[in-house]
């Protein structure tokens, strides 16, 4: 019988890592014996469900499985080593814990944020968290309301609700399940985990599909607004994070890779490769889709709009049918 229940909802601290080391099981067994079939199921699930962007909770799984599924998924998504697959993982890993934190008391919250290098203080109903700590995460989120300038400093510490504490340590926790992914798997491992990494397999190239549009990518058929932020970074201009966003996302949701996106925004006068990789590719592995364009309009990101774009409601679709036909064809509106 597993001594904490939290071991089984939290299989990534310290205590889950050291209470399964601690069971001493041979991996071989682990692979093969029919004892641990549910644990390698769910293993393999997990890491489906992920790329379907959910982890859904397994009550019917006896706790101990529940546990050693990590591990097995942790196998799975190392066998398989794809970039886009490791940062889905360990978001939806990472999101399925920002669901049970909801109804953790505060003194858990901290104990777990001082874990991933979270150090916070309480202060009436808030989370004192030093700003060098707080920016490590926050920069990666959209919302304006998280960018330093929009937040009270105190003695050098951000002021944080309950509920942002707990978004920036699922932040904290995503980048502690993925930092040390892929882990060197031997060959016999994944030869014995094949039939799971198969169904793995089929399950991300189906999600691949349905998420990219197929095909060299086409820039004469960029939107507008799109053409505009590209044209704006490579003469150097410094453009607001929100157009950056919308940029980087088309641009990979359209297929171009990470590289290529980073050679064009080496163009922006604060260009930093490091920390301009590490943004490109946190979209990347994330389930973000460029913004539709009421979204556009609402951030002042559409530029230059066009007969078409009164025809469509998001720039994907603009793409879509100008790649399709360079020629703007009546009808095509109320296909969109
Ligand atoms: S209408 Fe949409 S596609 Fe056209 S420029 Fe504006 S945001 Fe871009």
């Amino acid at each position: 019988m597993i001594p904490d229940p939290n071991l089984t909802t939290y299989p990534f601290t310290s205590g889950a890592t050291s209470y399964v080391r601690d069971l001493k099981i041979p991996i071989p067994d682990l692979l093969e014996k029919r004892a641990y079939a549910r644990a390698r199921r769910r293993g393999t699930d997990r890491v489906i469900q992920a790329i379907e962007g959910r982890i859904k909770s397994n009550t019917e799984i006896p706790p101990e499985l529940e546990l050693l599924s990590y591990p097995i998924a942790r196998m799975i998504v190392s066998c398989i080593d794809d970039d886009y697959l490791i940062r889905r993982y360990a978001l939806a890993e990472a999101k399925a814990v920002h669901e049970s934190l909801r109804t953790e008391p505060r003194d858990f919250l901290m104990a777990m944020g001082q874990e991933f290098g979270m150090h916070s203080k309480p202060l009436d109903q808030r989370f004192e968290l030093y700003f060098a700590e707080y920016i490590k995460y926050a920069n990666r989120m959209h919302d304006p309301v998280w960018k330093l300038v929009n937040r009270r400093l105190y003695h050098g510490s951000v002021m944080l609700t309950e509920r942002e504490f707990r978004r920036l340590l699922q932040e904290a926790i995503r980048d502690h399940i993925q930092q040390d992914l892929p882990l060197s798997v031997p060959p016999e491992i994944c030869g014995a985990l094949s039939h799971h990494i198969a169904d793995v397999k089929t399950s991300l190239g189906a999600r691949k599909t349905e998420f990219e549009i197929e095909g060299a990518v086409e820039p004469d058929a960029f939107p507008p607004c799109i053409a505009h932020a590209i044209a704006l970074l490579q003469a150097g201009a410094n453009l607001p994070h929100s157009a950056r966003f919308a940029a980087t996302a088309f641009l990979l949701n359209i297929g171009m890779d990470v590289d290529g996106i980073i050679h064009i925004f080496g163009g922006s006068p604060d260009f930093d490769e490091t920390r301009t990789r590490y943004q490109v590719e946190h979209i990347s592995g994330s389930e973000y889709t460029a913004p539709g364009c009421d979204t556009m309009k609402t951030y002042g990101n559409c530029a230059g709009a066009d007969d078409l774009c009164a025809r469509i409601k998001h720039p994907l679709n603009y793409y879509r049918i100008k790649k399709k036909d360079y020629t703007v064809k009546p009808g095509v509106a109320s296909k969109v």
